[in-house]
C-alpha cells in the first residue's frame, strides 16, 4: 500500500490536510512512537502528516503565569533546559531517561502525550504541575487539562484533525521541590515499570504544604495520588509518615503483569518510590534554600 507523505508548512495546512484526508491520517513528530507502531502492526496510515516544520511549536517558553512547551519540543531540549533546574529539576529528570540520545534528540513531548502510553514518562511531573495542553483543529482553539485529555492506554481526547500545539503549567508558589524516579531493569533504554514524580512545597511553620504526586506504568494511565498526597499535608516527613503515604500510593495502584515485571512487585515499587520521591524533594528544599529550590 502506498502512503502519502504531506508537508504541511503552516498549522492552519496540518488541520486542513488532517481534516481533508480523514481518520486514515496521522501526524509525525518524531516517529519515534509511530513508526514502531507500524513496523509491529504491519497497519500503515493511507497518509503521514508531518509537523516538523511547524517551527513555533518547537519553543519553550515562559512569563509571570508559567511555562509553556511547544509540542516539537524535544526530550533533549527539556533535559538541557537551564530554566528546569532547582525546583522544576523533575522535568529534566523524567527527559533525562526516555530511551537513548538518538531518541531523545528527535522524540517529542507532544508526541509523548498523545501517544498515550501508560508508562509515557513524561506525564506523572506534568500532571504534578497541574499541566494543561492545547488543541488546535478544524473547530477552533481548545485547552484541556492534562488528566483529562489522557482517557486510557493510547486513548486521548484528541480529534483525529487537532493538533497539540502546547502544554502550558503554572510555576508552584514560594519554596517547592520536584523529583522523578523510574524503576526498570536496567538504566537505559527501558520502558518503565513504575515511574514517580512528586512536588513538594515547605510551609512558613516547615511542613509540607500543598504536596503533589503522581504514578506513571502502574494502572491503565499515569494518575495523581491524592489520598497520599492528602495524608501527607502539614506533616513532617518521618519514616512513620512517609510508610504511611507509601502504603496509601501503593493501594491506589492498578498494575498488570507483564514480560517486564509483575503487578506484587510494580504495587510494591510504588510504595517505595513514593516515599522515596517525598523525601528527596523534602531535602531538596532543606538543602538548597528558599531561592535556590524555588527558582
Ligand atoms: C528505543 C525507544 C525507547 C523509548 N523509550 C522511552 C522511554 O523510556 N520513555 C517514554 O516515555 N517513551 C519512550 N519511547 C517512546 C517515544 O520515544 C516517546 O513517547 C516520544 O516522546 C514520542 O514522541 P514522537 O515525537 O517520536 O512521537 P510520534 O511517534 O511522532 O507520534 C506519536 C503519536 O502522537 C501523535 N502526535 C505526535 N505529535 C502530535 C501533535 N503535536 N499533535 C497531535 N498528534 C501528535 C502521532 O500521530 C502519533 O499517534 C521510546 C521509543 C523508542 C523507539
Amino acid at each position: 500500500m502506498k502512503v502519502e507523505f504531506l508537508e504541511p508548512q503552516s498549522l492552519q495546512d496540518a488541520v486542513a490536510m488532517a481534516k481533508a484526508k480523514g481518520v486514515g491520517a496521522r501526524f509525525v513528530a518524531g516517529g519515534t512512537d509511530l513508526v514502531i507502531q507500524m513496523r509491529k502492526t504491519g497497519v500503515l496510515p493511507e497518509a503521514i502528516i508531518n509537523l516538523q516544520r511547524l517551527r513555533a511549536l518547537g519553543e519553550i517558553k515562559h512569563d509571570a503565569d508559567g511555562f509553556s512547551l511547544g509540542a516539537l519540543v524535544t526530550h533533549r531540549q527539556i533535559e538541557s533546559e537551564d530554566r528546569f533546574l532547582g525546583g522544576l529539576q523533575a522535568l529534566r529528570e523524567s527527559a533525562c531517561v526516555i530511551g537513548g540520545h538518538q531518541v531523545r534528540n528527535v522524540a517529542t513531548l507532544g508526541g509523548n502525550l498523545c501517544n498515550a502510553s501508560p508508562a509515557a514518562d513524561m506525564v506523572p511531573i506534568l500532571l504534578c504541575f497541574n499541566a494543561d495542553v492545547t488543541l488546535v483543529g478544524s473547530s477552533g482553539s481548545r485547552n484541556i487539562p492534562l488528566a483529562a485529555f489522557i482517557e486510557g492506554p493510547r486513548k486521548t481526547q484528541r480529534a483525529h484533525d487537532e493538533v497539540m500545539t502546547d502544554i502550558r503549567f503554572p510555576k508552584p508558589a514560594g519554596k517547592f521541590a520536584s523529583a522523578f524516579l523510574k524503576g526498570g531493569r536496567r538504566r537505559a533504554m527501558e520502558i518503565s515499570i513504575v515511574a514517580m514524580a512528586g512536588v513538594v512545597s515547605m510551609s512558613a511553620g516547615g511542613t509540607m504544604t500543598d504536596v503533589r504526586l503522581a504514578m506513571g506504568a502502574a494502572g491503565p494511565k499515569a494518575i495523581r495520588l491524592a489520598q497520599a498526597e492528602k495524608f501527607l499535608e502539614g506533616k513532617v516527613p518521618s519514616k512513620a509518615v512517609l510508610e504511611e503515604a507509601g502504603k496509601l500510593a501503593a493501594a491506589a495502584a492498578s498494575p498488570i503483569d507483564d514480560v517486564r515485571a509483575s503487578a506484587s512487585f510494580r504495587r510494591h515499587l510504588v510504595g517505595v518510590y513514593a516515599r522515596r520521591v517525598i523525601e528527596l524533594g523534602w531535602n531538596r528544599i532543606s538543602e538548597a534554600g528558599n531561592d535556590r529550590s524555588a527558582a
